[in-house]
Order: C-alpha cells, then sequence, then structure tokens
C-alpha cells in the first residue's frame, strides 16, 4: 500500500507527502513550518513520525519550510551534495551527520520504501525528481524542469501516479506582464514545463500504467486549473486515451491539502 498527498503546490510552496502506513516521506518543504505540521496532523500523520525529507533543489518555494521545522523535529535530509551546499544559504540548522547525499540516478532505501532519483534540468545547483516504490506500488514526481529529461522519461515508467509539472500555458506566459527576461528562463531548457510538453510526460507514464496524473507546480500567473485540464485532456485524446476512465486527471491545489490519493499497483 502506498499513498501520496500534496500539501501545497506552485511557485507559491511545494510539499507532498508520501506513505506506506509505516515509513514516511516528504519531498521539499516550500510552504511554512505551521502549515507543514498542521497538514501532517489532518493527514493523521505525527510529525516524529516522519522518516525523511527528500529535496528536489534548493529554490525557496521548495525548502522555505525546512530552518523551523528542522527546529521542532530531528528527521534526516535527502539531497545531491549540491544541493545541501546550495540551500546552506536559505536553511539554518543543517546538521552534517543529519544530510544524506547521493548522486542523481542514485537508488537508496528509506525503511521499507525504495527511492530512485533522477536528474531535472533546471536552473538550481542539482535538481533532481523522484520515484518512491513500495511492493508493486510506485510514485513519481518530476516538476521543475525546462525539459523533460531522457532519466525522467525511463523513471515514471510504471508508476502507479505521476505529479508532473504543468507550470504554465505559453500564449498566456508570452502575452503576460513578466519581463521579457522572466519569460524566457521560464521558456527555456532549464525552466519549467508547459501544459503541452507536461502532458505528453504524463501520456507517457499512462501508456506504460500510470492511472493518475496529479498536475502539479501550475504557474499562478501564466496558467489555470482549467487551461492545464484543457491541454492535458486534449492531449491524452490525441493519444487515443479516455481521460476519465483510462487516467484520472487532477490539480494539485495550490494552497490546501489534497488529501491522501492511493497509489495503484501497475496496471501492466
Ligand atoms: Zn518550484
Ligand atoms: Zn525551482
Amino acid at each position: 500500500m502506498l499513498r501520496i498527498a500534496t500539501l501545497a503546490s506552485g511557485s507559491s510552496g511545494n510539499c507532498t507527502v508520501v506513505s506506506d502506513g509505516r515509513w514516511n516521506i516528504l519531498i521539499d518543504a516550500g510552504i511554512s513550518c505551521k502549515r507543514i505540521l498542521d497538514g501532517l496532523t489532518d493527514l493523521d500523520l505525527d510529525p516524529l513520525s516522519l522518516s525523511g525529507i527528500l529535496i528536489t533543489h534548493e529554490h525557496t518555494d521548495h525548502v522555505n519550510g525546512l530552518t523551523n521545522l528542522l527546529k521542532k523535529i530531528r528527521v534526516p535530509i535527502y539531497a545531491p551534495m549540491a544541493t545541501i551546499d546550495a540551500m546552506a544559504s536559505r536553511v539554518q540548522n543543517l546538521i552534517p551527520d543529519q544530510c544524506w547525499t547521493f548522486e542523481p540516478g542514485q537508488c537508496f532505501g528509506i525503511g521499507d520504501l525504495v527511492v530512485e532519483s533522477f536528474p531535472n534540468s533546471h536552473d538550481a545547483a542539482c535538481p533532481v525528481g523522484y520515484t518512491i516504490t513500495s511492493g508493486d506500488c510506485k510514485m513519481a514526481l518530476c516538476t521543475d524542469t525546462g525539459v523533460i529529461t531522457r532519466e525522467a522519461w525511463e523513471a515514471v515508467r510504471g508508476c502507479g501516479v505521476l505529479v508532473g509539472e504543468m507550470n504554465h500555458d505559453i500564449p498566456m506566459l508570452r502575452n503576460g506582464p513578466y519581463p521579457a527576461m522572466l519569460k524566457a528562463r521560464i521558456l527555456g531548457e532549464k525552466g519549467h514545463l508547459s501544459n503541452e510538453v507536461g502532458a505528453q510526460l504524463a501520456i507517457h507514464a499512462a501508456e506504460t500504467g500510470c492511472q493518475h496524473f496529479v498536475m502539479a507546480h501550475l504557474s499562478e500567473e501564466n496558467n489555470t486549473p482549467e487551461l492545464a485540464m484543457a491541454a492535458a485532456v486534449s492531449a491524452f485524446q490525441a493519444a487515443g486515451a479516455a481521460p476519465g476512465e483510462d487516467v484520472l486527471i487532477t490539480v494539485a491545489p495550490r494552497h490546501v491539502n489534497s488529501g491522501w490519493q492511493e497509489v495503484p499497483s501497475c496496471s501492466l
């Protein structure tokens, strides 16, 4: 049994909880400590039962709550060495023997859960995505990447749930108020996935067993849940799939807890 919940998603903060009922993992801690603790309590999880926190990269919307969280609980932090170094200016209380480092692509265990990391392409020190597997149930999280890396494409195979980036609608971004440099950054190879490209990763995941696509990291200024959903639905239909039947598509709420979502075992 494996289940996930998002506590927040988007440029104002990201935090995802993954649990097999015994081993409880956070992916990123980009909202306030209070919101993380409240979110865990709402999910009936004791914050002291956290087994580890996986960090995707050092941007504030992924590590913002870490300083205060580490004042309250002692929990191992997992990230590439370069990310730990880059976090040092943003996160206090990081004790070296509490940090577990790995190379992107490396696989490791947290209790009974198997964690696999894969490199993403983003303007951070060493951005990664993760898959977490329990028995024949696997979830994947891939956000904050300008392109779908070959490794990400491989990693999402066989996941029952994909938390995947649908950051922006390209016309909305191009015509929006952002300065030209910021637009270029978001659209660039080390930026974020558009709805169109994000949907391609989801289709590939669905073709290899994914039954639930959680659309994540939607931009507040350059996207809407409706535009992301329309892009996903039309891409799935073009690929010959029936959204809602073959695959469930939901939006990770920006500010509130999604509640637990079961990770089904791979359907293939
Ligand atoms: Zn982000
Ligand atoms: Zn980022």
